[in-house]
């Protein structure tokens, strides 16, 4: 029975039975896992606190064939203040979303744990800009994941879209822009509102706390940021937030 330890991000924490609580967790040193917590529901569970989904927690579990069992969690981070407010609530769940669209399961990536955490803080801390540091997260999350986005040159031709005339067009499948001459060369391509790109780039140059200051990235950038992570999803049928609020939101 190995036993291990580790520090995870609940993203999904259903009731099961009695007294269970079945969990998705991101952890910073085993990527995905599912585990279940037994008793945790009991008024005398020997856990420290209940299970909530966005709670940062430092564990104890073993593993098992499908499920493993955490027998021990204490609370780092509640996120309260995340889980309590809608627009926070529902950037978190898009955050949430794309870490189940992209990431494998078995690999565990700190960078992807930590950008997580530092995504969930600036949400709690900041008054506005949600959307911002949604966007911010998904860009730099599927840039870990290996797909980060072209946003130099046009797909097609090379031509460098600094100079190329505005709009210019997403290509989510392909992963990047084409300049208004090659927007027929693919199907499924949207026109980005002008300085969606610009936008872009500043949310990948800083850090994820200094996207709340942006000014809302404008509904084209999240736009953007979700038909991309969208698109490099594994499975592309994960019900994860992301297809759930971006069909949502983007209609
Ligand atoms: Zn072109």
């Amino acid at each position: 029975m190995a036993v291990y330890r580790s520090k995870g991000i609940v993203l999904r924490s259903i009731r099961y039975g009695e007294a269970d609580r079945i969990l998705d967790l991101y952890t910073r040193d085993a990527g995905l896992v599912s585990a279940i917590a037994k008793g945790i529901r009991r008024t005398r569970s020997r856990f420290g606190a209940r299970l909530e989904p966005l709670s940062c927690v430092d564990f104890v579990a073993y593993h098992g064939r499908t499920l493993d069992t955490v027998t021990q969690a204490e609370v780092l981070r509640s996120f309260h203040g995340v889980r309590e407010d809608l627009a926070r609530f529902e950037a978190a769940a898009g955050m949430v979303g794309s870490v189940r669209a992209l990431s494998g399961g078995d690999e565990a990536d700190r960078r992807v744990f930590n950008l997580l955490y530092n995504g969930l803080d600036a949400l709690e801390r900041g008054d506005s800009g949600f959307d911002s540091v949604e966007a911010a997260f998904g860009l730099k999350l599927s840039m870990l994941a290996g797909y980060a986005p072209q946003l130099d040159d046009c797909l097609s031709c090379g031509f460098k879209l600094n100079e190329a005339p505005e709009p210019l067009y997403f290509a989510p499948n392909h992963g990047g822009v084409l300049c208004p001459e090659c927007r027929t060369v693919t199907g499924d391509t949207f026109p980005m509102p002008p300085g969606t790109l610009d936008r872009l780039r500043i949310l990948i140059e800083h850090p994820i706390r200094e996207s709340l200051s942006e000014n809302g990235p404008g509904e084209g950038v999240l736009r953007v940021v979700r038909a991309h992570v969208l698109a490099h999803a594994p499975g592309h049928s994960i019900s994860g937030g992301v297809r759930i609020s971006g069909s949502r939101r983007l209609a």
